[in-house]
């Protein structure tokens, strides 16, 4: 016997991820310079000396402490110095206890949803579209059903009043990722503390608990916006990150979960995601870059080489006519597709060897996302293929 659901997951692989692997047998075939691939969101920007240096330093240990099982919630030190950090960025006073390091975002949100679904209780969690695919496929493992509700469509901000038109007496979470992964979008303070409002008020109408889920591993690569720290606007929040973006380390798989002590269930949730990362085969996040942690907590990403592409990219496909959303934060531009059906769209782009990723997957039709974490170089000289590509349309 074969799990049906399983083996659905992992033949249909995720768009992104296929368009990736296209763009890999692409590049060997005709050469990697004529193929324009802005699919994953995998750092070009070198990982920082720091990294390498601290890399060195921890090769010198004894090999059980290099090398060795560290407890499943992480090593102290590197447990304190992420608390330590974030107490000095947001005026906190958060314990190396609140933290459990984990093997980047995407197990510390697979955790997290676990220890928030009690299944077959028909619960659900909400999903600001448009949203990383994956979150679906989390939630709906975890035992939950994904809502989605759409952004504005015009500021791509969280549309308060669609969320709180969906919140149920099933509601036990809502997603909110902020630098945004697709659009770029960071929601502003005022609309987190409507948004906290509007939970607060779903949780008295049914008698119910709301768990904010912050997502955040863009959080510091951003062009001039604030993030506004949401644990310090909403209590019942929690927050996931990764070193993946901020450190260019996606390979190598670190990242916490975050349990505030303002949260009102602050000691079962955090041995919940404990056990829910038991669960799914969680033993330690990876030793050597819990070492990493405690030297590079604090080493900034290379926003400027972001802002770069950025500029490059926008001033670029706007010359061009293209209609985009101006992004605040993360390394991705959203751009309207030319034609209603952004598969279709894709797919005459995919003929001149330009990949972006269309939307459907991430929920929202008509538009593609561009990632620009690519060489410099490839944003110059995909320029005539996007001409191209609007060329056919106009
Ligand atoms: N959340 C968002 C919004 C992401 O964009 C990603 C990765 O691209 C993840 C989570 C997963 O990150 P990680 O590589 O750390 O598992």
């Amino acid at each position: 016997m074969i799990n049906r659901e399983m083996f659905g997951y992992g033949s249909e692989k995720s768009s992104i991820r296929e368009i990736a692997a296209y763009a890999a047998g692409r590049k060997a075939a005709i050469g990697a310079d004529k193929v324009y691939d802005f699919s994953l969101g995998n750092p070009s920007t070198p990982a920082p000396d720091e990294v390498r240096a601290s890399i060195e330093r921890a090769l010198t240990l004894p090999s059980i402490q290099l090398h060795g099982y560290t407890p499943a919630v992480g090593l102290p030190e590197a447990r304190q110095a992420v608390a330590t950090s974030l107490n000095r960025r947001y005026g906190t006073d958060y314990a190396a206890d609140d933290l459990f390091l984990t093997a980047g975002a995407a197990p510390a949100l697979a955790a997290t949803f676990r220890a928030l679904v009690e299944p077959g209780e028909g619960a659900e969690i909400i999903v600001i579209a448009p949203y990383f695919p994956e979150y679906k496929l989390w939630i709906e493992c975890a035992g939950a059903r994904c809502v989605e509700v759409l952004a504005d469509q015009e500021t791509f901000d969280i549309d308060v009043d669609a969320v709180a038109a969906a919140l149920t007496a099933h509601t036990c979470a809502i997603v909110v990722d902020s630098p945004n992964n697709p659009t770029g979008a960071i929601y502003p303070a005022e609309t987190l503390r409507t948004l906290g409002e509007a939970l607060d008020a779903a949780e008295r109408r049914f008698g119910t608990k709301i768990t904010l889920v912050s997502d955040e591993p863009y959080r510091e690569i951003t062009y001039g916006t604030e993030v506004p720290w949401i644990p310090s606007i909403h209590d019942r929040t929690v927050v996931t990150y990764s070193y993946s973006k901020a450190l260019s380390l996606p390979g190598e798989r670190i990242g916490w979960v975050l349990v505030p002590p303002t949260h009102p269930e602050h000691d079962e949730l955090y041995a919940a995601i404990a056990g829910a990362s038991r669960t799914l085969g969680h033993v330690c996040a990876p030793s050597l870059f819990q070492r990493v942690l405690i030297d590079c907590v604090d080493v900034p990403p290379n926003v400027a080489a972001y802002a770069e592409n950025r500029e490059a990219l926008t001033s670029g496909l706007g010359k061009l006519g293209y209609d985009y959303v101006e992004p605040q934060g993360a390394f991705y531009l959203w751009v309207r597709a030319l034609e209603p059906d952004a598969d279709a769209f894709f797919q005459r782009a995919k003929a001149l060897e330009l990949l972006p990723v269309p939307s459907d997957s991430f929920g929202c039709p008509g538009w593609v996302r561009v990632g620009y974490c690519v060489s410099h170089a490839t944003i110059v000289d995909s320029m005539s293929a996007w001409e191209k590509l609007a060329a056919h349309y106009a």
